[in-house]
């Protein structure tokens, strides 16, 4: 009785028990004359109570722990080749080649050991570490004028869990890594022609022959998240500076 009292106000009260015993009404005095709020100008933003709560940004666990490396010049895409995985088993693998963690800066999973399209920044990332993705051969390093270790040096290995030489990305991995493609070509100042596959490169075929790198950009480019910060060209890019013979245009 007291809730529904509280919940329909005092209209609802004389229909439900609040009145007194004897019958009578409650007397209910008069209200008091109106009384003057002095007007405060307050300077904060005024926000509807039925706006939703903003939703929490998706792209806060993507930012490396202290200050970006100032040279990454490249987002290299690579695939597992294997039809599951996740960071931490890639990271064991990759400790078991001697290496000292997962070599990759990203994972994105396909559903099997984390959900189809969870991104996952590794250690590497966070710390702001040279990757161990694409060292060239030295013949490939030969002919592209760079140290075997270029790629390594400057490139932000992203890889997506799957064997696309025998099945295709998910739709759902794929815009996943549209986004984070997106969003470290603005947080690095990165242009679309410096969005490669490994394959572009170095002699391999990954990501594999059923992923489609013009079917990534074209995502990229629909997206107008994250934010609206310009992107440099290529001949402005910092990497540029002084890191032999890789230049204007890129490997497109
Ligand atoms: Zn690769």
């Amino acid at each position: 009785m007291i809730r529904w009292c509280i919940v329909l106000g005092t209209g609802a009260a004389m229909s439900c028990g609040c009145v007194e015993p004897t019958g009578r009404s409650v007397v209910i005095s008069p209200l008091p004359p109106p009384y003057y709020i002095p007007y405060v100008h307050d300077e904060r933003p005024v926000t509807p109570t039925t706006m939703p709560a903003e939703d929490p940004d998706p792209t806060e666990a993507w930012y490396p722990d202290g200050p970006l490396f100032e040279a990454w010049g490249f987002i290299v895409i690579h695939h597992s080749a294997t039809p599951y995985g996740s960071m931490r088993e890639i990271d064991r693998a990759h400790r078991n080649n001697g290496w000292d963690s997962c070599g990759y800066h990203f994972v994105i999973g396909n559903g099997s050991r984390t959900p189809a399209g969870f991104i996952e920044p590794t250690p590497r990332w966070r710390r702001q570490i040279e990757g161990a993705h694409t060292r060239l051969s030295p013949k490939m390093a030969r002919q592209s004028g760079v140290q075997p270790t270029y790629y390594n040096e400057h490139g932000i290995g992203v890889v997506l869990v799957g064997n696309f030489d025998e099945v295709r990305p998910s739709a759902a991995q794929m815009a996943a890594a549209a986004e984070l493609t997106k969003f470290l070509m603005k947080l690095c100042r990165i242009p679309e022609d410096r969005v490669i596959g490994h394959r572009d490169v170095d002699a391999t075929d990954c990501p594999g022959r059923l992923f489609w790198m013009d079917d990534l950009k074209q995502r990229v480019r629909a997206l107008k998240w994250p934010t609206t910060m310009p992107v440099e060209t290529a001949s402005a890019h910092p990497s540029d500076r002084g890191l032999g013979r890789i230049g204007q245009g890129g490997f497109q």
